[in-house]
């Protein structure tokens, strides 16, 4: 664990160099129209760098380059150990450079370093090992056909996958993407957001110097509706990862019915749940992780739990611990080791929650922040919010915040806390607080979400398959099952005499 100090933290951001250009068949290049766009840190206002700003001929370049790479074989079709080695190699060099990684994020996003060099960074370098490790243990099938028949049923890397991330955890997303992907032999062209192109553009550098070959992994920094809409409508990708908002993720499915028809993969939007029951014995640890779920990175997590539905019972004892853990959770700069919350991502970003939280005060009842303040007279940040009676129907109980911001309401039944919670378009994940076994298995059996936690926030890990259904989207990240999306199954049917 990283123990540097406050001022080493700022010596080490002053010395930091920025990769500001696109990583297209091995190398950085500008962006063919030349154009750059300024890379802001949330926390100060200064610009980090101007970083090549990619379009559809840039998308095309990588596309091409990834397409040559796939085809000729140096990664797609090596025996799965050697990919496993090269991979293993690159998680070793995430953790060399971890500090560095940690910064890059934290200085373009906002979020905490110390939470960046404790679970994004290592996260990542655990991500690419697990998949290394995984991928020359996977065997193919056989199927039971009579004799003179004999059926193989293997899987394959599909070509050329696209991915798109958001800034919240924009390692951790790159990652999520690009270590299945390629552990599967698949290319990849990866369109970080554009609040947040540092870290995947140094991972593309740590990827070739492993040992992942030219024109395999590449980044083209850009803006949505230009880089990431030429990425969605390009003939040449064979598969479409995105994570982001469910608007966005909506046009992904257009650009691919207006063009090839490719396979695409939605983790999007979230609003969810944390049902706390009378019945829960410890409602410290409730108070504890119901904190950390919405105020962890500022609240900018697609599956943060935004809406506490509280047994009526117990929602004034609750409700105070919970004031308490909020104070403590004042923001502060995020390269401070002793701060409790970091910057919202932009400016534009800061307005939305704040346009939410004002919503909030005609309609709910404001018990603590709700107020956007400035360290050191500068920067984009909000105080951890929290809302009291607030009815299912009013804008933020429904709406995606992606900020630090709760929205408190209590139930009397089982049956009327599964129904509010279930009252969502959204199904990415909930959580649910209680001592009887028998209402913890009845209430998560109930949820219509991807992840159900009981007795915890947003459990999560590589051995679990993370996604969503209904308007959060569908397929899975993490996991085996991440596999799925980027390879196909091929039937390959031989006749012999038997
Ligand atoms: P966003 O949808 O605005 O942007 C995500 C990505 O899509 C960015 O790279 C962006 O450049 C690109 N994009 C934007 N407009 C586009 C367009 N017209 N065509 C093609 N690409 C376009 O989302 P955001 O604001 O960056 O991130 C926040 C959202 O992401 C939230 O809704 C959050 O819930 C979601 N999210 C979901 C998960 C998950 O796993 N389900 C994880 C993290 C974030």
């Amino acid at each position: 664990m990283s123990q540097l100090s406050y001022a080493d933290w700022q010596a080490r951001a002053a010395g930091l160099e920025f990769r500001n250009q696109a990583f297209i068949n091995g190398e950085f290049v500008p962006a063919a129209s030349g154009k750059t766009f300024a890379s802001i840190n949330p926390a100060t206002g200064d610009t980090l760098a101007h970083v090549a700003e990619g379009d559809a001929e840039d998308i095309d370049r990588a596309v091409a380059a990834a397409r040559k790479a796939f085809d000729a074989g140096h990664w797609s079709r090596v025996a799965p150990g050697e990919r496993k080695a090269v991979l293993l190699r690159l998680a070793e060099l995430i953790r060399e450079n971890l500090e560095e990684m940690a910064l890059l994020d934290s200085l373009d996003m906002g979020k905490l370093v110390q939470d960046a060099v404790t679970v994004d960074a290592p996260g990542s370098a655990a991500f690419f090992q697990w998949y290394a490790e995984a991928i020359d243990k996977l065997y193919d099938e056989v199927a039971p056909t009579g004799p003179g028949d004999l059926a193989l049923i293997s899987r394959e890397p599909l070509g050329v996958v696209g991915a798109v991330v958001p800034w919240n955890f924009p390692l951790d997303m790159a990652t999520w993407k690009a270590a299945a992907a390629l552990a599967a032999g698949n290319s990849v062209v990866l369109k970080p957001a554009e609040q947040s192109p540092m870290s995947a553009l140094r991972l593309a550098e740590l990827a070739a110097e492993a040992g992942v070959p030219e024109g395999v992994f590449n980044v083209v920094p850009g803006f949505g509706p230009t880089a990431g809409k030429a990425l969605g409508l390009h003939n040449d990708v064979d598969c479409l990862a995105f994570t982001g908002s469910t608007a966005v993720g909506k046009m992904f499915q257009q650009y691919a019915g207006q063009s090839n028809m490719k396979q695409v993969w939605l983790e999007t939007g979230g609003k969810s749940p944390n049902l706390v029951f009378a019945d829960c014995q410890n409602l410290e640890a409730a108070a504890d992780m119901a904190a950390f779920g919405i105020f962890f990175n500022q609240g900018e997590v697609c599956s943060a739990n935004s809406r506490l539905l509280v047994e009526a019972s117990i929602k004034d004892d609750l409700l105070a611990l919970l004031v308490e853990r909020a104070e403590a959770t004042q923001p502060g700069d995020p390269l401070d080791p002793a701060s409790k919350m970091g910057a919202m991502v932009d400016e534009t970003q800061t307005q939305t929650v704040m346009g939410f939280i004002e919503k909030g005060k005609l309609s709910a009842q404001l018990v603590t922040g709700g107020e956007r303040v400035q360290i050191d007279g500068k920067g984009c940040f909000v105080q951890p919010t929290i809302f009291d009676g607030v009815t299912p129907d009013q804008t933020i109980a429904r709406e995606e915040i992606f900020g630090p911001v709760l929205a408190v309401t209590t139930f009397e039944t089982e049956e009327e806390a599964l129904s509010m919670a279930n009252d969502s378009e959204y199904g990415l994940a909930a959580s649910v607080w209680t001592d009887d076994l028998s209402r913890a298995i009845r209430v998560s059996k109930g949820l219509h979400v991807g992840t159900a936690s009981v007795n915890t926030v947003d459990a999560l890990s590589a051995m679990t398959p993370f996604g969503g259904v209904k308007q959060s989207g569908y397929g899975r990240d993490l996991s085996l099952h991440a596999l799925d999306k980027y390879t196909s199954l091929k039937t390959t049917w031989i006749k012999y005499k038997a």
